[in-house]
């Protein structure tokens, strides 16, 4: 399995799969091509669907510029191929002097068949949920944030620390700001109005609600407002981690040192739903990247909260289990509806599924590994409209609304 490395991306939104990932493959092209004097980029299935909303054709032309680029939005199906995939091509006085075929995969890694050197090394030699939890029983190994540094070393704890200021800053960020989100779809930014907001009640629940539901629209905003975010595991879904972990830290007072062990154990599982099942909401619907960021989210939690290993896995089984079938419809191709509130409305499913692994572990049927085997085989049976294409639910019957 690869690094949690892999699963934090410090970038800008709103999309890690739309513009992160096209942004590093145009960035790589561009340096292979120094003779080139244009490019052309074919986007395909999801890319070109989404890819104006996302700001695909706008990452690339600022990445290939000064040159001239034509960006095509290919309505070629692409049979087989990865549904984020773009065909980058190199032109030198009218003619082809290369061509490249990428694929963005998620969480703003690409992959370019037959290139093995740009994948990230494997890391951990256990590539599932079983395998590592075995490995931590066998090495008197409670913790996952522990399995994590012996895998990664201690420089990890350096990175995670990077990652946890740049979630508190983008929630800081999101708090202060205010006014319409680009895109043109005039949705107002609602974090700060939600913050301050007076309940006019001291009812526990309904606080604890406001302040996450906040925390997350502060970061989801940002995001969607092309601000600097963390992929967690995408930029989608890049609110429920930082939320539940800041309302954790206000509420219960732990360190910053503290919360970066429950980043690393969220990390694993962010990696492991990577590898065995998807975090791309092209791929597998929005049950990839929201279902799997509470996942995260949950178990984080759960480490925090020092429940054990069989407690931190059923926290992250409860969050995925009941996003299975999650579509990703967003309106007009943009991540703000319904992927800002959803980060919210997820946040709380990660506390709900965290109190849930403390009482009702013993009695548990469904593994981690289990619930990502059903996950992706719910996602790559999802119909295509409902993966990342704006072609049905709430992205179709908005566009139809009289
Ligand atoms: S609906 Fe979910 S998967 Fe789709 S763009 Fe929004 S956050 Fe991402």
């Amino acid at each position: 399995m690869k690094s949690i490395r892999d699963i934090y991306k410090i970038g800008k939104g709103p999309s890690s799969s739309h513009t992160m990932g096209p942004e590093r493959a145009a960035k790589y092209f561009k340096a292979e091509h120094p003779e080139a004097d244009a490019f052309r980029v074919i986007l395909y299935g999801s890319l070109s669907k989404t890819g104006v909303g996302h700001g695909t054709d706008r990452v690339l032309m600022e990445v290939l510029s000064p040159l001239p680029t034509e960006i095509v939005f290919s309505k070629e199906d692409l049979v087989g191929s990865h549904p984020n995939t773009m065909d980058f091509i190199a032109l030198k006085d009218g003619a082809e002097v290369g061509t490249l075929r990428v694929e963005s995969i998620g969480g703003g890694d690409i992959k370019v068949p037959g290139q093995a050197h740009l994948d990230s090394p494997e890391v951990y030699p256990e590539n599932s949920f079983a395998e590592i939890a075995d490995f931590c029983k066998w090495r008197y190994i409670d913790k996952l944030s522990d399995y994590v540094e012996l895998n990664e070393g201690e420089e990890i704890w350096d990175f995670l620390m990077d990652v946890w200021q740049t979630m508190k800053q983008a929630i800081a960020d999101g708090l202060a700001a205010e006014g319409v989100l680009p895109g043109g779809l005039n949705v107002q930014r609602k974090a700060k109005e939600l913050y301050e907001k007076d309940p006019g009640t001291h009812e526990p629940g309904l606080l604890e609600f406001q302040k996450i539901a906040a925390y997350a629209y502060a970061v989801a905003e940002q995001n969607a407002g092309n601000g600097t975010i963390v992929t967690a595991p995408t930029c989608g879904a890049c609110g429920v981690v930082p939320a539940v972990l800041k309302y954790a830290q206000d509420t219960k007072g732990f360190t910053d040192e503290q919360i970066i062990r429950g980043l690393a154990t969220a990390g694993i599982i962010g990696s492991l739903t990577k590898r065995n099942a998807s975090i791309s909401g092209a791929e597998c619907g929005c049950q990839a990247e929201v279902g799997t960021a509470c996942s995260m989210a949950a178990a984080a939690l759960a480490e925090l909260y020092d429940q054990n290993l069989d407690q931190v896995e059923y926290a992250a089984e409860v969050a995925m289990e009941h996003h299975l079938g999650l579509t990703c419809d967003p309106i007009c191709g943009l991540v703000q509806i319904p992927c800002i509130e959803r980060n919210a409305v997820a946040a709380m499913r990660a506390m709900n599924a965290c109190n849930l692994s403390y009482f009702l572990t013993g009695s548990r049927r469904i593994s981690y590994d289990m619930v990502c085997r059903a996950m992706h085989e719910t996602g790559i049976n999802l119909n295509h409209r409902f993966r990342e294409t704006s072609e049905g639910g709430l992205a179709k019957i908005y566009a139809r609304r009289k």
